[in-house]
């Protein structure tokens, strides 16, 4: 027998035995089997750590490590969409929402706050960046999870959305992206961490950390800070003609909010410390955090809280609770206001740990604080 031939038979046994195995089961063994590998896809497409160094903590049990991995599929693009989504003859979220949206900035750098699908996420923002100067009003896109309100606002100030920018791959964040590509042509680059790529719909264009790209003026450039998950992205935003000193804009997605920050679902505490440290060594104390949620209400009393003596806290808290009752948003924070009173921002790696409810000898240990490292900034600066 020749070695060809030899290959052949084994190749067909190899396939017939699980053929022959298939063909006798029953109704109830095929749906045994679909059931089973249905499991087994969810969690391998689930990317929450179940065991070593990197695994988030507490731990997620297997129904939640499931959904989770639901989340990210076409199936909950489709339910959730049709659920949450605002159709396209319909009105602006805001009103669901009861935010109103709001532009702030110079003319060199505008950001319009845009609340999208209600409060069915605790309050999402997608934003619109764009310079006044630029005659052919290109404009930046951040997280339109609901796309028609973003297309709306976008319409309403005259822009031409060009490059979408996507945080992280969650539904709340990423669902709106295939239908600005459709709605805006193949032109339109849609940007997400290169780590996240592959579960972010309608990905174009893959961004390295630290990484900058250009639309007329204005230069975004990424920050690579894993930790809410493995790829998630900061992006700065700034004008290469601003004045010097000017400041930049971050949208930090779920990574970094005004009071705190996002839930650890991907790594562990320890690279999520790093990743914010990341941040404070990177930005300028004075930059404009935009996070993607209006939870600042809510874990600036947790803040409060935990630690009743920050004057800081307090006063920002009362600021926020009067812009809401305004029904505006109660962001931008800036990098320097957290650094006085967020507690996961000032935690050392252990006290982070303990924040993200792991057990205290879970963390590394690690000398290095926020606070030591916004000191050594400040003296470089
Ligand atoms: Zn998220």
């Amino acid at each position: 027998m020749s070695m060809a031939t030899g290959l052949l038979m084994r190749v067909a046994t190899t396939i017939h035995l699980p053929v022959a195995y298939l063909a006798s089961l029953t109704l109830r063994g095929w749906a045994g089997v679909v059931l089973g590998l249905a499991v087994l896809y969810l969690r391998q497409i689930s990317t929450l750590s179940k065991s070593g160094k990197d695994s988030p903590c507490p731990p997620f049990g297997i129904v939640f490590r499931i959904l989770y991995g639901l989340f990210g599929t076409q199936v909950a693009e489709l339910v959730l969409g049709r659920m949450l989504h605002t159709p396209e003859d319909q009105p602006q979220a805001e009103q669901v929402g009861g935010t109103t949206a709001t532009t702030v900035g110079d003319p060199e750098l505008r950001v319009m706050m845009v609340p999208i699908l209600g409060g069915a996420f605790g309050g999402n923002y997608s934003f619109l960046v764009w310079d006044e100067n630029d005659k052919d009003r290109r404009a930046i896109c951040v997280d339109p999870a609901d796309p028609y309100p973003v297309l709306r606002a976008a319409e309403s100030a005259a822009l031409n959305i060009q490059l979408l920018l996507t945080t992280h791959w969650h539904f709340d964040h990423s669902s709106g992206n295939a239908t600005l590509r459709r709605k805006l042509g193949p032109s339109l680059q849609v940007v997400a961490s290169a780590e996240e790529r592959g579960r972010t719909p309608a990905v174009n264009k893959r961004l390295q950390d630290a990484e900058v790209l250009s639309l007329g003026r204005l230069r975004v450039r990424g920050h690579s800070v894993p930790g809410h998950t493995k790829g998630s992205m900061v992006f700065e935003v700034f004008n290469a003609e601003a004045a010097p000193g000017a400041p930049t804009v971050a949208f930090t997605g779920d990574t970094l909010f005004c009071g705190g920050c996002g839930a650890l679902f991907e790594c562990s505490a320890h690279t999520f410390h790093a990743s914010l440290q990341t941040l404070v060594q990177r930005l300028r104390p004075q930059t404009k955090i935009f996070p993607g949620h209006e939870y600042t209400e809510m874990l600036l009393q947790q803040a409060c809280q935990r630690n009743p003596n920050n004057d800081a806290a307090r006063s920002k808290l009362q600021q926020a609770k009067l812009l809401r009752s305004r029904k505006q948003p109660s962001i931008p924070t800036t990098l320097e206001e957290e650094l006085s009173y967020n507690p996961q921002l000032r935690a050392s790696p252990q006290e982070l740990a303990m924040l993200c409810g792991c057990a205290q000898d879970d963390a590394p240990d690690e000398p290095t604080s926020m606070r030591d490292a916004l000191l050594r900034q400040q003296k470089r600066d």
